[in-house]
């Protein structure tokens, strides 16, 4: 099972909610349900929050200009800073 939020694959089984079976990722901490991906964003609007950060938008700036919450927006730059420097360590 994948992680919609950061595509980790390290997730495990986590209880049930409502009857679906429900699973956690390590890799992120985000809880998730089978086949729920409403809080998954495709890569175009990811690497545009991206880019709105590097351009110096703070992440309520870019909440206010794309909806999507600042947390989210956190997540992802935190993981684009780990790949970067995964790459600068090899
Ligand atoms: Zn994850």
């Amino acid at each position: 099972m994948q992680c919609p939020c950061c595509y980790s694959t390290q997730t495990f089984k986590n209880g049930f909610r409502k009857g679906r079976q429900c699973y956690k990722c390590k890799q992120c901490g985000r809880q998730f349900l089978e086949s729920y991906q409403a809080w998954c964003y495709s890569n175009d609007v990811k690497q545009l929050c991206l880019k709105m950060h590097l351009k110096g938008m703070s992440l309520r700036e870019i909440e206010r200009a794309t909806d999507i919450h600042h947390t989210t927006i956190l997540h992802w730059l935190r993981k684009a800073k780990l790949d970067l420097d995964g790459i600068a360590n090899t």
